[in-house]
């Protein structure tokens, strides 16, 4: 059932045009709620590598109907394979082989078409009657929040201010909606030891295709490729472990000469990945780091996905997070629309048992996946060769099924439409 209720919908403010944000303007303007998303970057941003849909997530991507556009983009990826420095097999995890709850899931799909399946359903949702569509800024962001009896006065970069009733940070890992209206970052950022990049490249010769192949280096540094939806392109995915180093934020050139200092004469394909770095259109890098904050509202502002509840992509559940955050959210306030208050406190609540379950991190973290010796690479490959054996699968599939259990709450109003007979 989809339900407009166009008459004095709340003013609400989304900072952050990436899936987050994204899926909860889908679902209010569903709602009959029309949100201003603001996003920092002039563009949709492009890239990123494969982001896993299973279990909670799924369902939700049903829900908001997603799952046509998301099977035209979905990535044949059939599991994870280790490689030594010549490219030969030493260890084989196929997909559906811990109930596909694994490293790779049953559906994957790349971070950025992700982003344009939710873009597109916005704007095929505007297109129904009632729907009042998104109002886009691209190269906006907020200067300063000032919360008062009657909403938010929000200060922009273009120095335009407007009046919001609600104020939604979904602006990622290094939100700045949380440090204007929770505190800076550092009381709530933990860094876990390591530094990751994705970017697209050709698909190098050599490589089994539709499987995610990574390499293990001495001195704690992965690479890895991994399918795209394009056969003659991959994802390259580079892991380095080391200290936390301030200057490399939003420093491009200092990013990759770590990344160049660390793959250089390591064996398997760091050439050709180094070589194509540097030609790289949608580089990404950003520190492994888990976001925890005792609650993810403050009055009118609440904060989703990686903002609020960053799991990491070792938790692999980051994107899930995302769009379950925003599907309760969203739902939340479509719900009691002239009440903020009230629809914040329960996407608080409703939320936390999934946050709590999915921000898990695997054993060891970053230290087990990521090792720095010979002896703890043979040790990881070693552990990954009994997790797969016949007597410790069935264990795996538990542990790895936990968020499975989460009861998703209904949200009638914020229901696509049926599709027209
Ligand atoms: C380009 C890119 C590639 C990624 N690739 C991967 C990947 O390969 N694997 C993986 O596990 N995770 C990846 N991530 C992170 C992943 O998207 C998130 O962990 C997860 O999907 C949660 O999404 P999110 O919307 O909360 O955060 P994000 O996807 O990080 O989106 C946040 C959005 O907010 C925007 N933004 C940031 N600051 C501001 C501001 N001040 N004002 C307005 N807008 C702002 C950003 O440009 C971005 O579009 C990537 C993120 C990005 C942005």
């Amino acid at each position: 059932m989809t339900t407009h209720s166009s008459a004095a919908a709340p003013r609400v403010l989304i900072s952050g045009g990436g899936i987050a944000g994204n899926a909860v303007a889908l679902q209010l303007s569903r709602a009959g709620i029309r949100p201003t998303v603001i996003e920092r970057a002039a563009a949709p941003r492009p890239g990123g590598q494969a982001v896993d849909l299973r279990g909670p997530s799924r369902t939700v991507a049903e829900r908001m109907g997603l799952m046509p556009g998301i099977h035209r983009h979905q990535l044949d990826e059939r599991g994870m394979l280790h490689v030594d420095s010549a490219g030969h097999e030493i260890v084989r995890m196929p997909a559906d082989l811990f109930g596909g709850n694994g490293a790779v899931a049953e559906i994957e799909i790349t971070r950025g078409d992700l982003n344009q399946v939710l873009l597109e359903a916005i704007s095929e949702a505007g297109s129904e009657p009632g729907n009042p569509g998104v109002d886009y800024r691209y190269g906006e962001f907020i200067r300063d929040l000032r919360e008062h009896s009657d909403g938010v006065r929000v200060g922009f970069a273009s120095g335009a201010t407007m009046e919001f009733d609600v104020v939604i940070g979904a602006d990622g890992l290094h939100s700045a909606t949380r440090r204007l209206a929770f505190g800076p970052e550092e009381q709530f950022n933990t860094y876990l030891g390591a530094y990751t990049a994705y970017f697209t490249m050709p698909t190098p010769a050599g490589i089994e295709p539709h499987w995610m192949t990574m390499y293990s280096m001495p001195g704690g540094i992965v690479a890895g490729l991994r399918p795209d939806a394009d056969p003659a392109t991959a994802k390259a995915l580079i892991i380095i472990r080391t200290d936390p180093d301030p200057a490399l934020r939003r420093n491009i050139g200092g990013q990759q000469e770590l990344i160049r200092t660390s793959l250089t004469g390591g064996g398997w394909q760091t050439a050709t990945i180094l070589d194509a770095m540097d030609r790289a259109e949608d580089f990404y890098f950003d520190e492994i780091a888990r976001i925890t904050l005792p609650h993810w509202t403050n009055g009118r502002i609440a904060l989703v996905g990686d903002a609020g509840y960053c799991g990491s992509p070792l938790s692999g559940q980051g994107t899930a997070m995302a769009l379950v955050g925003a599907y309760v959210l969203a739902g939340e306030i479509a719900h009691t629309p002239h009440d903020p208050a009230a629809a914040l406190t329960r996407y608080t609540e409703t939320l936390r048992p999934f946050v709590e379950s999915a921000q898990q991190l695997p054993p060891g973290g970053v230290k087990a996946m990521v090792p720095r010796t010979k002896t703890g690479i043979r040790a990881a490959h070693a552990f990954a060769r009994i997790a797969t054996s016949r007597v410790m699968q069935p264990l795996m599939t538990r542990m790895l099924s936990e968020t499975e259990s989460y009861t998703l709450p209904d949200y009638p109003a914020a229901q696509p439409a049926p599709p027209l007979t």
